[in-house]
């Protein structure tokens, strides 16, 4: 961690921008999971303490851009209307328009405003824009130790877009900027990094939660206490192609589960039956488990596997399933989690390691009876005491969270999109723009 902190600097009487992750799951326009709140609080409270004046700003979900004048469709609503004839597209599009218009309940970041007011002694306002009148008029009126929390920045183009324009006006609200959005820190938009790299503001430092994630995640896949051992799972080896490359570079095992061994499996020549396979990749996979062989590393397939005749729909629907080899899936079955096997061999590598870090799913574990591979894994992590074991967010994360293994694990990423990227050994841009310590 070679990045300032909000402790290297002095922010007494400071205006600090404050990127924060509060893209909290909602229902009904109420919090239903308080975890990305949490996690900011340490450093919003630090800069409260210190008399900084704090203005925070997030998103939440993907709304239109309903601050603009002209509201854009999004890709969906896009070919929907596109797929219409001719004479019906505007009035498809004009409704679509207006559910957006509507829809902004839905997406408000004022509930969220309202839970940490409560939290943090009615210390807390609102700004019914992002920076627009009320905006303004709220930073101005802002007193050391107050903070202001802007409305969801997805609401004007110009966050995702990086507009010019709209990042000299986020800027003009601070001498200081703070990244603390660990969540969206591998995207580069106005508030996640734009702001810096245009040179508006100078001082940018991150906050404790990305100092977190970085000392933890950055050390453990640098300086890895060893055996470090890998697990990788989810759908498609298409969307991990760089995570299992730099991987197999750093760990002394990977573990394949998930959807994606299925491809793994066919490369090696193996029958997988219906199972999910892209056979776009058997070259690539083919060239990793040459590269495991090449640098000397176990790479872990499933040896056996949980199969049934279709993918169960609905997804949670009950399921009829039955256990085969992995090397001999019959062609009318599929794949769907891995096997008694397979949980054993992976849990027996796992309790070895000294750092194990997982991300994805060993099957369609949204299933219950699909989920007894993914359970294994977490299980197995949890009882691994004294290794470093780290969760690298998203389905894996909610999966710890769910069988209640979450206090047994060194660290669960709140990002987890960030993390695989840092897993493929990128700079994440919301980081690299930050001022680095002498
Ligand atoms: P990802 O977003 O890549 O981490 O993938 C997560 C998704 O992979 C989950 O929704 C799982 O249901 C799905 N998945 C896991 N194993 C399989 C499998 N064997 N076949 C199809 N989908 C799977």
């Amino acid at each position: 961690m070679n990045k300032l902190t909000v402790k290297d600097i002095d922010v007494k009487g400071k205006k600090c921008l404050v990127r924060v992750d509060f893209n909290v799951p909602m229902k009904d326009g109420v919090i239903t999971d308080e975890n990305r709140i949490n996690g900011a609080l340490p450093t919003i409270k630090y800069l409260m303490d210190n008399g900084a004046k704090v203005i925070l700003c997030s998103h939440m979900g993907k709304p239109h851009n309903v601050f603009n004048e002209k509201i854009k469709l999004n890709k969906k609503e896009k070919k929907a209307v596109e797929a219409l004839p001719e004479n019906e597209r505007e009035e498809a599009t004009l409704a679509y328009i207006e559910k957006a218009k509507k829809d902004v309940s839905k997406f408000t970041l004022k509930p969220v405003a309202d839970r940490l007011n409560e939290l943090l002694n009615g210390k807390v306002t609102f700004a019914t824009d992002t920076v627009g009148e009320d905006a303004c008029a709220k930073v101005a009126a802002l007193k050391e130790g107050e903070v202001v929390l802007l409305e969801n920045l997805r609401f004007d183009a110009g966050e995702e877009g990086k507009d010019l324009e709209f990042c000299k006006k986020l800027a003009a609200f601070c001498e200081v900027y703070v990244n603390d959005a660990f969540g969206t820190a591998h995207r580069s938009h106005a508030s996640t990094a734009a702001i810096v790299e245009y040179g508006l503001v100078k001082t940018a430092v991150c906050g404790f939660l990305i100092e977190k994630e970085l000392t933890v995640m950055a050390d453990s896949l640098e300086r890895p206490v060893r055996p470090f051992i890998a697990v990788l799972g989810g759908a498609k080896v298409a969307d991990k192609l760089n995570v299992i490359s730099n991987l197999l570079e750093k760990c002394d095992s990977l573990i394949i589960g998930g959807g994606m061994a299925y491809t793994f499996l066919k490369a090696k020549g193996y029958e997988v039956g219906a199972s999910l396979v892209d056979l776009e990749k058997l070259d690539y996979c083919n060239e990793m488990i040459k590269k495991a062989e090449s640098l000397g590393k176990n790479l872990y397939l499933p040896v056996d596997t949980v199969v049934a005749s279709s993918f169960p729909n609905p997804i949670d629907a009950e399921i009829e399933v039955d256990v085969v080899d992995a090397t001999n899936i019959p062609a009318d079955k599929m794949g769907l989690d891995i096997g008694p096997k397979s949980m054993e061999l992976f849990a027996s590598v796992i309790k070895n390691g000294k750092t194990v870090i997982w991300n994805g799913p060993m099957g369609v574990f949204e299933n219950p009876t699909l989920a007894k591979g993914t359970i294994a894994v977490a299980k197995a992590m949890a009882e691994a005491e004294d290794a470093t074991t780290i969760i690298g967010g998203g389905d894996s994360a909610a999966a710890v969270a769910t069988l209640g293994f979450a206090d047994k694990m060194s660290h669960i990423s709140t990002g987890g999109g960030a993390s695989l990227e840092l897993f493929e050994g990128k700079v994440l841009p919301g980081i690299a723009c930050l001022n680095e310590k002498e």
